[in-house]
């Protein structure tokens, strides 16, 4: 059997005008683990903007380990993300944890995320397939490729040509770093499917000294980008503090990523 995900005819994922992922230009998502004020956002986008980041993160609702750790602004989070997207001129990337969120995101977020621990989530994934947005899909922790391909052909089979797919960090027996990160997913995903991919070495590393090393080598694997967790202030992140990086690394991460360096 020929999957969708082998060929489909969609490698190049356009967002709007001016940004399409997959093709010859790196593309750089950045922003807050996770939405904490209005002021510090918008502060952090203009940044962003300014230095070239394609897309801006922020997490609203928050799929923490624990039921007591702060799960996020919600709906009041996802406002600030579309007014600041509308003040700076830059597409949001915002993680949707369940389906009857939707309505809220739909007309409002350029790509929609579904974050490592939905990958599985199959009837989330038919459900966004019958969309026509751009889906960002994170590869589980605990996914092996085809079961990350065969996730994405739930979306694709639906009709939405539309799939990103991110690698984030798998677990192994290594503990003194949060997850490994699996740069061989690159050159695999680009040989056995058509789709777009993107890495995320925040999660993976959950250290921020890692951050702009494994960056440069996602980027010299063919990584067609980089979502990286970054803002003004990272010593007051709300949430994933310890891989927060400040804007002057992320500069020259751009900088590298886009061929300035
Ligand atoms: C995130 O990107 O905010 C996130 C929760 O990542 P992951 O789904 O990869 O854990
Ligand atoms: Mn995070």
């Amino acid at each position: 059997m020929k999957y969708l995900y082998e060929n489909n005819n969609n490698r190049e994922v356009r967002i709007n005008d001016d940004l399409v992922i997959g093709g010859n230009r790196k593309v750089v998502m950045a922003g807050p683990c996770t939405v904490s004020s209005y002021s510090e956002l918008l502060a952090t986008a203009l940044r962003l903007k300014e230095m070239g980041v394609d897309v801006l993160r922020g997490g609203v609702f928050k799929p923490r380990k624990s039921p007591y750790d702060y799960q996020g602004l919600g709906e009041e989070g996802l406002e600030y993300l579309i007014e600041v997207r509308k003040i700076v001129g830059i597409p949001i990337v915002v993680e949707l944890t369940d389906i009857s969120y939707l309505d809220m995101y739909i007309d409002n977020v350029d790509i929609i995320q579904v974050g490592a621990k939905n990958m599985f989530n199959y009837e989330l994934l038919k459900r966004l397939g019958k969309t026509n947005k751009p889906i960002l899909l994170k590869r589980s922790m605990s996914a092996t490729y085809e079961e990350w391909l065969l996730a994405a052909e739930y979306i694709l089979k639906e009709g939405n040509t539309n799939v990103i797919l991110c690698e984030r960090g798998i677990r192994t027996f290594e503990t003194s770093t949060r997850y490994t990160l699996d740069l061989q997913a690159i050159p695999y995903i680009h040989k056995f499917s058509n789709l777009p991919i993107i890495v995320d070495p925040s999660h993976a590393a959950g250290n921020r000294y890692m951050i702009e090393d494994m960056s440069r080598a996602a980027i010299a694997a063919g990584s067609d980008g980089l979502i990286i967790e970054a803002e003004l202030n990272p010593d007051s992140a709300i949430c994933d503090r310890n891989q927060t990086i400040d804007l002057d690394t992320l500069d020259r991460i751009v900088n590298y990523s886009k061929g300035n360096n």
